[in-house]
């Protein structure tokens, strides 16, 4: 449950892999490849599409090619572009990250408008606004349709672009019940994962104009994700993303389910508003150990989980079925009671 991210292949996206014709894609000829791309663009609602070969570069590759070395990017505190990707933005990028907290993983449109400065000699200048929808570090949290229509009117205001790592982005319109268009109408460009819930082995998508994508695809060449036979990607990537997409409510059932045991067990403290998809986040300041005493506790019963300080995280996806959920819960009462 440490992430949906160890979710296998199927045995159909497997044998996809073995069968399907292959080309070389950084000249453009993998049909396989080709056919992702324009399925990905189809159900984001914009031109184009490019396949890479994780979340993080994605990521990179897009954040790159809305900015110039030495601007702004404004970004929710906890976003894992700021976070937890080893600091590309800055490495790569020369790009200044300005953080703003957010509530439950959403901007407030009336921060991000005091964070944009005036031009100036003395500023960076502000170029960029990135959001995360499903928002990881809040608990897997959803900004819905007005929200981002709040957010992009502050964008067009100032002259910005606006980009969504949509990492899982499917997980969010399946929770708000919209189709995933409706969440990135407004976004100039989006990045979604194929290996997460949607349990392909490798890849994601980055989504935005054909001239957007052009230059997605200089940077990842730069950054040697150039990929020649990359249909072996593809295959999978199609059938997660023709197959795999309505399943999601299952697992956001059984982050619910979880949830609301997890509520109940005495010393665990848990915000059920910010449970909205397939990730449980919750805090075990009220029991006599810390996360990794927890997480090891679990290890033994079977469970792995992800903690640090007094926070854990659990994940549910398609490997994670309703009877682990009671297992998990009874090995929680269990394990919290025998202290
Ligand atoms: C997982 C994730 C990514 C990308 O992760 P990779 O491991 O590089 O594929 C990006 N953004 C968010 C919000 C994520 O949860």
């Amino acid at each position: 449950m440490r992430s949906d991210t160890v979710t296998l292949p199927t045995q159909e996206m497997l044998q996809a892999i073995l069968h399907t014709p292959l080309r070389d894609d950084v000249y453009g000829e993998d049909p396989t490849v080709n056919k992702l791309q324009e399925l990905a663009a189809e159900k984001i609602g914009k031109e184009k599409a490019l396949l890479v070969t994780s979340g993080t570069q994605g990521n990179l590759v897009s954040i790159l090619s809305h900015t110039k070395k030495g601007d702004e990017v404004i970004l929710e505190a906890s976003a894992h572009t700021y976070r937890t990707e080893a600091g590309g933005l800055c490495i790569v990028g020369g790009l200044i990250p300005n953080p703003i907290q957010g509530t439950m993983g959403v901007l407030d449109p009336r921060d991000v408008e005091r964070a944009i400065r005036t031009r100036n000699v003395h500023y960076p200048e502000p170029t960029l606004i990135a959001i995360e929808n499903t928002h990881n570090a809040a608990g897997g949290t959803c900004w819905n349709q007005s929200q981002i229509k709040a957010i992009k009117k502050v964008a067009e205001r100032h002259g910005m672009r606006i980009y969504m790592d949509g990492a899982r982005v499917f997980n969010a319109a399946i929770a708000l019940n919209v189709d995933a268009k409706e969440l990135t109408t407004h976004m100039d460009s989006v990045t979604f994962c194929l290996s997460k819930g949607l349990s392909a082995p490798i890849g994601s998508l980055v989504i935005g104009d054909e001239a957007f994508i052009e230059r997605t695809r200089k940077w990842r060449k730069v950054l040697g994700g150039g990929l020649r036979q990359a249909g072996v990607i593809a295959a999978p990537g199609i059938i997660a993303l023709e197959k795999m997409v309505d399943r999601l409510k299952e697992d956001h059932a059984n982050a619910r389910t979880l949830a609301e045991g997890l509520a109940r067990i005495r010393g665990v403290s848990i915000n059920l508003e910010t449970v909205q998809t397939n990730i449980v986040r919750y805090d075990i300041a009220g029991l006599e150990m810390n996360s990794s005493q927890f997480v090891s506790k679990l290890r033994k019963h079977g469970i792995k989980t992800a903690g640090s300080g007094i926070s854990i995280r659990m994940v549910t996806h398609r490997m994670i079925s309703r009877e682990d959920i009671d297992y998990t819960l009874n090995t929680i009462e269990a394990v919290t009671k025998a202290r």
